[in-house]
């Protein structure tokens, strides 16, 4: 349920809502709109009817019913876009925001030499694996700590806020003391227990979806994070299994209306996993902002050839700045700047 409070409710109206639904033991999720304030009642409804129990308090100007699964995480909860703030990048409406690097961080020269590329080719956010997800046990697994420290070094050096990701709740703490933003990788979009523990941190958080999630698994997911009291989250759209094997996934765009239709938060789309091929990046960038992206996660490699993961679909810089420029000229036609 939502508790629609009168517009120019006192912080004491506030305070009651909430303390009534903690008496009927609801956790209460306060949003604070430009013209109304908006109270989210989380818990079992069966039995309670709230509408009766709210109702009635002069302050409480509706209750209505939210009809979907996910309750924070829908338009019906905050009708406003949320701004996700990484370090001095915003990512939400009227900008398109560019998160790019490597797919892991390989060496401080690597790293740094990509970072300063990408900061002069109008990129706003770094990102590089230290703890990489590989399919098989052999593979690189990334630099581990030694990575986070050369993330840090590039940030220093470029003066970009940089992302990683967080492989498991045993690692979080680590890469949140360096990280300006977490990535829950398509893997772990289901991982319940990784969800909430970046739910109670207070970092932003780019979810990307699970290559055999639904949008409704993909919001429920978001949801986790949502509940806990972090509501800084990016979606990622990335690919997802299907049946055709000429591209290593297959791009959905058509998640990206659906979820702005369903939910306050930002998209991302990752163009790079979501076809594995770098000839096709720029064209699915493109497509992408055209369908509403509120940013682009693109994999951009100094060498691609010579990457330890995810060379074939990985930019050069050359490449990346050919597409940046590609997009200045797109995104006024969308009502962003970049
Ligand atoms: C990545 O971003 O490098 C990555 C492993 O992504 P995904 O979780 O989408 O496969
Ligand atoms: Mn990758």
């Amino acid at each position: 349920m939502i508790i629609v409070l009168r517009s120019g409710s006192s912080q004491e109206d506030v305070d009651e809502v909430v303390s009534r639904l903690k008496r009927l033991g609801f956790g209460a999720h306060v949003s604070q709109g430009l013209e109304r304030t908006i109270v989210g009642a989380i818990g079992d409804e069966r039995g309670v009817n709230l509408e009766d129990k709210l109702g009635v308090l002069p302050a409480v100007e509706k209750v209505i019913p939210v009809l979907t699964p996910y309750k924070l995480t829908s338009r019906e909860f905050r009708e406003a876009d949320t701004v996700v703030r990484v370090g001095t990048a915003e990512i939400g409406p009227g900008r398109l925001t560019i998160i790019a690097g490597p797919c892991a961080v390989e060496s401080e020269k690597q790293i740094v030499s990509v970072a300063r590329r990408l900061k002069d080719g109008g990129a706003q956010i770094l990102r590089g694996g230290a703890f990489k997800p590989r399919t098989s046990p052999y593979a690189f697994q990334g630099m581990g700590k030694e990575g986070l420290q050369l993330l840090a070094l590039a940030r220093e050096e470029s003066g970009l806020p940089f992302v990683t990701e967080a492989l498991g709740i045993e690692e979080l703490d680590l890469v949140a003391e360096y990280a300006d933003m977490i990535q829950i990788g398509a893997r772990n979009m289901q991982n319940f227990r990784l969800l909430e523990a970046v739910g109670r941190l207070r970092k932003p958080v780019i979810l990307k979806r699970g290559m055999m999630s639904t949008v409704d698994e993909f919001l429920m997911s978001a949801e986790y994070v949502l509940a806990q009291g972090n509501y800084q989250v990016l979606l990622c759209e990335r690919g997802i299994r299907t049946f055709e094997p000429s591209t290593r996934n297959t791009l959905d765009l058509s998640c990206v209306p659906l979820v702005k239709g369903r939910s306050h938060l930002p998209i991302a789309v990752d163009p790079s996993h979501g076809t594995g091929r770098a000839d096709l990046v720029e064209a699915m960038s493109l497509a992408a902002v055209m369908a509403g992206a509120d940013s682009l996660l693109i994999e951009v490699h100094p060498n691609p050839i010579e990457a330890l993961s995810d060379g074939p679909q990985s930019l050069n810089p050359d490449q990346f700045l050919h597409l940046v420029q590609n997009l200045r000229s797109l995104v006024p036609l969308v009502g962003r700047t970049l």
